[in-house]
Parts: C-alpha cells; structure tokens; sequence
C-alpha cells in the first residue's frame, strides 16, 4: 500500500522542501519507490532534485480533464519519480475556485496509480489556499517540518485545527504522523523548552479522537548543517551531495522512524513504548 504523506506547515522557510528532498533520497536509497509532487508554485522541488520540467506540470493535471499522472511524471533519480510545478501555478488558486471538483482533484488524479509507489511526499505551498486542501484530500499522512521557536506549540496547535476543519469532512482518515525538528540547534534552552511543550501537547492527546493523536516528533531532529543549504544550488540531494555529513546522517535516520512510524502496522505495546524512547531528544546528536 501506498503511504501517500503531505509535507505541511503554512509558513515559508521551515524546512519543507528540504525534508521532501531528502526523506524521499533517504527513502529511495533504502530501496522504496517513491514519487515527490511539487505542489509550490516556487518550484523548489524540481531544482533542489536538478531537474527541469520538460512536460506536463502538476498545474496541467489539476487544471487539464484529460492530463493524466502518467502525463506528468520524470525520473528525477533512481526510484525517484517526480512532478514538476511552474510559476503559474498560483494562478491555480483563483482558477480551481469555480470547479465543482476543485477539493479532489489531485485525489482523484492519483488514484489510477494507488499501489504503484511505496511513498508519494507532496510539497505543500506555505499556505493553506486550494493548493493544500487538494494536497490534505489527496493524502493519508501528514508529516510537518517546523523549527523549535518560541510559539512554535501554538503554531502547531493552530495548523492542527484549521487542517482538521479543513478536511475533517473531506478526508476523516487523515492523520497526523509526526513533525520533523529543522535547524535544529540542540542543547539551547529554547529547543528543549519547545519540544517539552510540543510533547507535552501530543501526550494529552493521546486518548483523544483527533487526527493528531498518534503525532511523534521524529526521531532526531534535524541539526543546522550548511551542507543541506548548499546541496540544492547543485541541483543535489545531500546523498548525492555529501552523503556522509551530520545533514545526510540525520535525514537517513529519520527515514527510518517514518518507516517505523507507518499507521497501518499494528502497533504493539511494545513497540508504542520504544517509540517514545525514540522521541526523548538526546542532549548530542550525533
Ligand atoms: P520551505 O520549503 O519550508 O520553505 P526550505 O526547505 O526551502 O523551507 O528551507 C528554507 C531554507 O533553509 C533553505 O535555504 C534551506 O536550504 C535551508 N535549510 C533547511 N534545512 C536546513 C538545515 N537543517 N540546516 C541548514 N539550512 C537548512
Ligand atoms: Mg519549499
């Protein structure tokens, strides 16, 4: 079955399309078949993966009847399928507002290949426009990359609820895997104040019926590494980049806690109490 995951949170610059990037690097290395989909009108995608867009883009498959996902789809490495953005798509979020259709669309585009990949992350625009609706309705998952700031659980809290309004009768099976800690600057007092709350905000919902109620911080937090700033200037992924830097260790270590974090495996009570071990932040890193 297809983990099909949005990578989500309404502010720019928190680290999405870098954890798009190299979850899906991670991922593909571990040898799973993954599709990226650059739903951000900036196009970082593509060019963080070195990549151009020579066909269809996901603006033509939302926006064309007869476009289909097979239309739009380039290797961007191997296991590595990708669709591209362009700039117009902004245009899409006025565009889409007179189609009947406009919440499902990207869901029912990908329907024809349900099955084919073991992951489909989708790069979400920093807004919570059409764009994202489509991107929520068309996904299982919810995974969020933020950085440790002060108000970072009120945030959090607040995408929470306006996703859960959003889709809550759209997509009632969504649910909120885990958040990704990026820039992480360990041993400062703020982090840990940050990730205190944030995990005393996800324990208290534990016994709750909200879509957040299984959420994890993954397992580790990101570290602040140049090397992930300078790989997506080379068209790179950081395993193509340096693969053996603090940013492509901690990458291949968090795919591994999405992999171990897939809802659809039974969770043991074991398993649930090694995961919380997991999450505890370690004062190193390393
Ligand atoms: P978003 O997609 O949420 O707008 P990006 O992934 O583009 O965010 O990240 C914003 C900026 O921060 C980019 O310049 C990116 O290269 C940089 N960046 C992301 N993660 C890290 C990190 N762990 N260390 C250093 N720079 C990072
Ligand atoms: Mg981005």
């Amino acid at each position: 079955m297809t983990r099909i995951i949005s990578l989500l949170n309404q502010k720019g610059g928190v680290g999405k399309t870098t954890t798009t990037v190299n979850l899906a690097g991670a991922l593909a290395l571990q040898g799973n078949k993954i599709l990226v989909i650059d739903l951000d009108p900036q196009t970082h995608l593509g060019l963080h993966f070195g990549v151009e867009s020579e066909s269809a883009s996901v603006y033509d498959l939302l926006m064309e009847e007869d476009v289909t996902i097979q239309d739009t789809l380039l290797v961007a490495r191997e296991n590595i399928d990708l669709v591209t953005s362009e700039v117009g798509l902004a245009a899409a979020e006025s565009e889409l507002a007179s189609k009947t259709d406009r919440h499902d669309l990207l869901s029912r585009k990908l329907a024809p290949i349900d099955g084919k990949y073991d992951y489909i992350l989708i790069d979400c625009p920093p807004s919570l426009g059409l764009l994202t609706i489509n991107a929520l309705a068309a996904s299982k998952e919810l995974i969020v990359p933020m950085q440790t700031h002060f108000l970072a659980l009120q945030g959090v809290s607040r995408l929470f609820e306006t996703v859960q309004m959003l889709v809550g009768g759209l997509n009632p099976g969504l649910q909120v895997t885990g958040i990704v800690l990026c820039m992480h600057e360990k041993n400062t007092k703020l982090a840990r104040e940050v990730v205190d709350d944030l995990q005393g905000f996800f324990d208290s919902s534990r016994e709750t019926a909200v879509p957040w109620k299984n959420c994890k911080i993954l397992y580790p937090p990101i570290r602040r590494n140049v090397k992930l700033a300078e790989a997506p200037s080379f068209g790179q992924t950081i395993f193509d980049y340096e693969p053996d830097c603090a940013g492509a260790k901690d990458y291949r270590k968090l795919a591994q806690s999405v992999v171990d974090a897939d809802p659809t495996k039974t969770v043991t009570v074991e398993v649930e109490v090694k995961s919380e071990q997991v999450n505890q932040i370690p004062n190193d890193a390393t």
